[in-house]
């Protein structure tokens, strides 16, 4: 069905701190009323490289897949990573403990290669002293152009709003069949088990209609986000994204044409052996370049050279203002107000 405006969401990887305060406003706006929600993150922040939520949802395909009566269903007790419990009475003077005697530990006490938790993989990162590296990654539902959740509904329960592009499911006519979750590429849709029907992100449509930023990126601590219609090319998602292109898709080989962008991290350059500075970035392109990309049909050494360029881009631009030129680019990324944010 056509519609008269998309909305679009642009992150810039460089500035999320991990805090999961975009996390917890969400949970505390939407899903921490019901029972059945306890698993559901409409927003999550992973850690990269790592293996995500729910636990390696990359691998599990969607509905672009050749055999789609084999596409896993995520298990709510064991991929969502239940939260652990830790030893506070033996450590917090508050509970009784000596903070002096012992330290806090998970328990079950991960272990081994298996470990998982949502965010386990912080505490692991990728590479080996002084180059090691990782970086964080938020993730709603793309309100992709060509939802294939949408697609896979048998009870036309899911739909596309014509005044924003936001994607929905009906709880009246959902079922909880989760041909939607087998559907959904990024695993972005819940089963609650409790309700028996599924559920998602829904891009704060109330706040939206009111032309107020989407909670999660309203309350976001690093200011991380743009909010607005990919046609308002005063808009700064369009000029982010359009203009400076300095943003990608996340996996747009899926393709659904997912309408949140992001801003691939820069990161230092790696020490060699000598403890000299070389000219590669700590965090490998390759390994960008496997995650994020422009459209479905662009090569991987495509890839590699456009996150190559966003990185000359932003770097480009930076020695700009550095010299004393103005930068629009420069000043949109850093995002003095609200006003700089929301174009709603
Ligand atoms: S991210 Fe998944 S749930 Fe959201 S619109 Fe796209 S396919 Fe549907
Ligand atoms: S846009 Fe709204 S519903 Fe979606 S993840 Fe953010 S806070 Fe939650
Ligand atoms: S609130 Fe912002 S900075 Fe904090 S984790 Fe969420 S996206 Fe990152």
């Amino acid at each position: 069905m056509p519609i008269m405006k998309q909305i679009r969401m642009v992150a810039d990887l460089n500035k999320c701190l991990g805090c999961q305060t975009c996390t917890m406003s969400c949970k505390t706006m939407w899903t921490d009323r019901n029972k059945g929600q306890m698993h559901m993150y409409w927003i999550n922040v992973e850690t990269r490289p790592g293996k995500g939520y729910p636990k390696n949802w990359e691998t599990q395909g969607g509905w672009f897949t050749a055999d789609r009566n084999n596409i896993p269903l995520p298990n709510i007790s064991e991929d969502y990573g239940a939260p652990w419990e830790y030893n506070h009475h033996e450590v917090l003077k508050t509970e009784g403990g000596d903070s002096q005697a012992s330290n806090l530990i998970p328990s079950p006490e991960p272990s081994g290669s298996d470990a998982y938790a949502s965010n386990w993989d912080e505490d692991v990162g990728k590479g080996i002293f002084p180059n090691s590296y990782y970086f964080y990654l938020p993730r709603i539902c793309n309100h992709c152009t060509d939802p294939p959740c949408l697609e896979a509904c048998p009870r036309q329960a899911i739909y596309k709003r014509k005044e924003d592009g936001i994607v929905l499911i009906d709880p009246k006519r959902c079922r909880g069949y989760r041909y939607c979750v087998k559907g959904c590429p990024y695993k972005k849709i819940y089963y609650n088990s409790v309700e028996k029907i599924s559920q998602k992100c829904i891009f704060c449509y109330p706040r939206i209609e009111q032309r107020k930023g989407n909670f999660c990126a309203a309350q976001c601590v690093g200011r991380i986000y743009w909010v607005g219609y990919a046609e308002d090319t005063n808009s700064n998602v369009y000029k982010l994204v359009n203009k400076w292109k300095v943003a990608l898709r996340l996996h747009p080989e899926y393709k659904t044409e997912p309408n949140v962008f992001y801003i691939p991290p820069l990161s230092p350059p790696t020490y060699s052996f000598a403890g000299k500075l070389t000219t590669s970035p700590r965090i490998p392109i390759e390994m960008l370049a496997k995650m994020f990309g422009d459209a479905y049909d662009q090569s991987y050494d495509q890839r590699v050279a456009r996150i190559k360029q966003i990185s000359d881009i932003i770097q480009n631009e930076r020695k700009k203002v550095s010299a004393g030129s103005n930068s629009e680019l420069i000043d949109i990324l850093i995002s003095r107000s609200e006003k700089d944010r929301f174009q709603l």
